[in-house]
């Protein structure tokens, strides 16, 4: 009976705190005295499809999740500050930021979707700078800008070296949102693929959660824009961001309801672990015993040893997935030894993670726990 009522407990502190914390953010690019870009014929306007667009996602998310809670930035054409922006999302603790734009370019010919997570990618440097260029000139609109975004010139390219170095944290789960985006344009909307991709925004990059920015499509392009600005393209692209944070959400929660917690937990978890029966580490494991790494920092350039980014971390290694270089340190088949020296590292890196490796392939760590586990019992 007292196990039964403990259970009924526990569950309803599982979907109370699962289900009442999640608040997504849905910014409609541009507003007010800036149109964003703008058709050949002058009459379609990025801030108008932007706004439609967000207005139709964030609908649609409070109707069929009603224990998520929808912010936006802005819900009618005005203007708002790239900071101001990131900052309704930071002061609601948000979980996730969903900008929404449409792309331009001088070759009317170009075409297509494309979803952006923050960061520089090595190759395509000058195209992605041309668009951060693009998204990051709202700032000259701004009173104050130099002050407010501390001198950061959107058109120099040096300026976007703030962007080289990102903590991991949020990266891994940006590029799962972005993937989902792009995969239901493509799939659903019928969008020409552009991929997943990286550019140094400065309304992600000021939000402290996994973020993205969708360029629905190009509006420089005469039959994308009429595409862009009419009411059933406009409905098709935010079904597509809905069924993004759909899929998006749906594995946040498998997740949170899972054996084993995210990397925001995992410490709690192993308190229960018994140390005498704890396996002496090693540095290499068969096929089956995952390795445990802490992961503290991802790059898109490659970074040498000793690196001043590492913060004097050493030996460290690194593993390359989508696009990015991935730092980590240590290499353990013991579970509590990676929990140890991930603390460690935390006092340099303070989002560190834990990640699993099985035959130098990487595993989620949440199963490779559980492997652990059953191994370790
Ligand atoms: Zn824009």
């Amino acid at each position: 009976m007292r196990r039964i009522s403990l259970l009924i407990i526990l569950l309803a502190m599982v979907v109370s705190t699962s289900a009442k914390d999640f608040t997504v953010v849905i910014d409609a690019g541009h507003g007010g005295k800036d149109p964003g870009a703008i058709s050949a014929n002058k009459k379609i306007r990025e801030k108008d499809i932007t706004l439609k667009v967000a207005l139709m996602v964030g609908e649609a998310i409070a109707k069929n999740h009603p224990e998520v809670k929808v912010l936006y930035t802005r819900k009618t054409d005005v203007f708002v500050g790239l900071n101001d922006r990131a900052r309704i999302a930071n002061r609601a603790e948000a979980d996730l930021f969903i900008s929404i734009h449409t792309n331009a370019a001088k070759n009317r010919s170009a075409k297509g979707a494309e979803t952006y997570i923050l960061g520089i990618e090595e190759e395509r440097t000058e195209r992605n700078l041309d668009i951060a260029k693009r998204e990051n000139g709202v700032i000259f609109l701004e009173d104050n800008h130099e002050k407010q975004y501390a001198n950061f010139n959107p058109n120099s390219p040096e300026s976007y070296i703030i962007f080289e170095y990102m903590q991991s944290e949020f990266v891994k789960e940006s590029i799962h949102m972005a993937q989902y985006v792009q995969e239901n344009l493509t799939s659903e909307a019928n969008r020409h693929d552009r991929g997943v991709r990286q550019a140094g925004f400065l309304v992600l990059h000021a939000t402290s959660m996994p973020s993205v920015l969708v360029e629905l499509g190009y509006i420089s392009n005469n039959e994308e824009a009429s595409y862009l600005a009419s009411s059933n393209g406009q409905k098709r692209l935010s079904q597509c961001i809905i069924k993004a944070f759909d899929n998006y959400y749906t594995d946040l929660k498998k997740q949170s309801t899972g054996p084993t917690q995210d990397k925001r937990t995992t410490q709690t978890t192993t308190k229960t672990k018994n140390e005498d029966t704890a396996k002496p580490s090693s540095q290499t494991a068969d096929e089956k015993h995952p390795v445990f790494k802490v992961q503290f920092l991802s790059s898109s350039t490659k970074l040498k040893q000793g690196d001043k980014a590492f913060k004097g971390l050493s030996p460290v290694e690194h593993y390359y997935d989508k696009g990015l270089y991935k730092y980590t340190y240590g290499a353990t088949t013991d579970y509590n030894e990676i929990v140890r020296l991930k603390k460690k590292v935390n006092e340099k890196f303070k989002d560190a993670f834990i990640v699993a490796f099985i035959r130098n392939e990487r595993i989620d760590t949440k199963e490779a726990i559980a492997l652990y586990k059953k191994q370790n019992p």
